[in-house]
């Protein structure tokens, strides 16, 4: 397995559309691993292809009290209901905080890395991941969901690259609406499956 490159914010990869996953084979596998890696290493709990510099529609997701990732190939959120305000974050825009509009529950369809139909509902910190992921796929990023211009602020000073030792690189958020969480982080990639984003 390996970490992945983080293509960040204006990278332009991260404005195009994923393209849909025809046959599942033992490549995507191998790079959805790196992509949970990534992801861990990066203490996020959600990562889109296009992240990583694939237009392959692609998503791994992992909250806290999940025990195994979520890999999602084709997602695609089938209902939304209710809104709601939260703090996000991106992996892809390192530093950064904004407070957002999401829905409070979603409905998403997906396949499995075994071609079998994923559908989920979902709530709070999952509903977010699902929705922010697949925006991702679809050239979206959370700071165009911003509840206004200025709900964006920097939780950081370093606008650095390669993350580590820097508090603001999560994928998305700050753990539901608590505002922006700053963590000492630095734990190494998946020390536990419990690290928070
Ligand atoms: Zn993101």
């Amino acid at each position: 397995m390996a970490i992945l490159n983080m293509r960040l914010v204006p990278d332009p990869i991260l404005r195009k559309q994923a393209k849909k996953i025809g046959k599942i084979l033992p490549a995507l596998k191998r790079f959805t691993a790196d992509m949970v890696e990534t992801m861990h290493s990066h203490n996020g709990v959600g990562l889109a292809a296009n992240q990583v510099g694939s237009l392959q529609k692609v998503a791994v997701i992992q909250i806290p009290d999940m025990e195994e990732p979520l890999i999602l190939v084709n997602p695609e959120v089938t209902r939304r209901e209710g809104e709601r305000e939260v703090v996000e974050g991106c992996l892809s825009l390192p530093g950064y905080r904004g407070m957002v509009k999401r829905s409070v529950k979603v409905r998403v369809r997906a396949l499995g890395l075994d071609g079998k139909v994923i559908r989920i509902n979902a709530e709070e910190l999952l509903a977010q991941a699902l929705e922010h992921e697949t925006d991702h796929l679809n050239g979206v990023l959370f700071i165009d969901h911003l509840v206004s211009p200025d709900s964006l602020w920097k939780i950081s000073d370093e606008p650095d690259e390669d993350d580590d030792d820097e508090g603001g690189d999560t994928d998305i958020p700050a753990m539901t609406a608590a505002g922006p969480v700053q963590t000492g982080e630095t734990t190494g990639p998946q020390d536990s499956a419990q690290s928070p984003a």
